[in-house]
């Protein structure tokens, strides 16, 4: 197993990584929580997953009880955090007791939300199985759900205690999202770390074919690099904004296909956007934008959208969270491994840029 910590003072967690559940209730002692947990899933994850954790749990004397979730993006709302708070409610939780989000990003945002609110804070832990959670979302503390058709407006800034990656559990994920999570991934390595995008490059085919050692490094990696920014700049202040590095153009695709692609999907037509930004600035060559898109589409992930409507990309790019004093915010690459955060005021060299993801 291994194991990688994020250091964030009193904050501070492990993360283990391994190919199986086999350790997951000894690790779970180790946290010397209450003996009650929640185990916090979908519909889908729960057919494979669930009585397994549960078992691992039970036969290190924990008392385990479930909580089942409809699936997908559409359910990630308060209604979905009421059905938690009254199960806790009924089952007599108290704060030395867990909450443990089995599944992927959604699951994970809205228990981390329960978890964070529930008696102003219980024990809450991370059991990833998706890629893009594996990768992303499970690091980091941002939990909530959308509300009123705006995504993740409802949060707060809450650490796990623990974060279990069983990499063998994306074998049952469509491949589809398996390719959306690498957009997530690839993006750690554009950002900060050039040898990790060769790396990812060169073993996409066994990516794929989940080989074992390939996928607990990936792990390894991307929780290392989200969790040093995470570890400078815990609350967002300035530094890990550039985990958003895509998502500008990315989040306005999603939200004007109506959520018909998938994220990751997004965030690669706007990495694949981000790259060609730069190039009109003068910032990034032209080798390293052709090198990037082929390296996205091995990864077999769009870097345009035919048909794309710019007028309508381009004014959801205003509502972004990322727009101060009607400046836009960009991450931007100076080269693969590297970026840089700008405003950017020339609204027609945006727009020149969504045209060309368009076509
Ligand atoms: P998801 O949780 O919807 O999972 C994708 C689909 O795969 C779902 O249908 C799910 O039921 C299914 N699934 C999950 N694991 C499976 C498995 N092992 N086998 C078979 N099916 C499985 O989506 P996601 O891509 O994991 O996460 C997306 C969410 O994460 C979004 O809501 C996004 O806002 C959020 N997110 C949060 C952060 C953060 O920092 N908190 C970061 C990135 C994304
Ligand atoms: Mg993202």
């Amino acid at each position: 197993m291994i194991r990688h910590m994020v250091n964030l003072k009193e904050r501070s967690y492990p993360i283990c990584i391994t190919t199986s559940f086999d350790d997951f209730g000894k690790t779970f002692l180790s946290l010397r929580t209450g003996k009650k947990l929640l185990i916090v899933t979908d519909e889908n994850v729960d057919k494979y997953y669930s009585d397994i954790c549960s078992k691992e749990l039970e036969n290190n004397g924990f008392e385990v009880s479930r909580h089942v979730l409809a699936p997908g993006e559409q359910h990630k709302n308060l209604e979905a955090v009421y059905g938690i708070y009254q199960q806790l409610v009924e089952y007599k939780f108290d704060r030395t007791d867990t909450l443990v989000a089995l599944g992927g990003g959604v699951v994970g945002d809205i228990t981390g939300f329960a978890a964070a609110t529930y008696m102003r804070g219980i024990n809450f832990v991370q059991v990833p199985t998706t890629l893009l959670s594996q990768a992303d979302s499970s690091v980091g503390g941002k939990t909530g759900v959308d509300f009123n058709g705006h995504k993740n407006v409802i949060g707060a800034f809450y650490q796990p205690k623990l974060v279990f990656i069983n990499v063998n559990t994306i074998k049952t994920l469509p491949k589809r999202e398996v390719s959306a999570g690498l957009a997530e991934v690839i993006k750690h390595g554009l950002i900060l770390d050039e040898e990790y995008c060769y790396y990812i490059n060169e073993n996409a085919e066994k990516i794929f074919n989940y080989d074992e050692n390939v996928l607990q490094y990936l792990a390894k990696k991307n929780c290392a690099i989200k969790g040093s920014v995470v570890e400078e700049d815990e609350k967002e202040n300035e530094l890990r904004a550039i985990l958003n590095f895509g998502h500008t153009i990315g989040h306005a695709v999603e939200t004007v296909q109506n959520f018909s692609l998938l994220h990751g999907e997004c965030v690669s037509i706007g990495i694949a956007g981000a790259f060609r930004l730069s190039l009109y600035l003068g910032a990034v060559n032209e080798a390293a934008v052709e090198n990037v898109k082929k390296m996205l589409l091995k990864l077999e992930l769009p870097v345009s959208l035919p048909g794309l409507d710019v007028e309508k990309v381009y004014s959801h790019i205003f509502y972004d969270k990322k727009v101060k004093d009607n400046k836009l915010k960009f991450v931007l690459p100076r080269r693969i491994g590297e970026v840089f955060q700008c405003n950017i005021e020339d609204s027609e060299l945006i727009k020149k840029v969504l045209f060309d993801l368009s076509k």
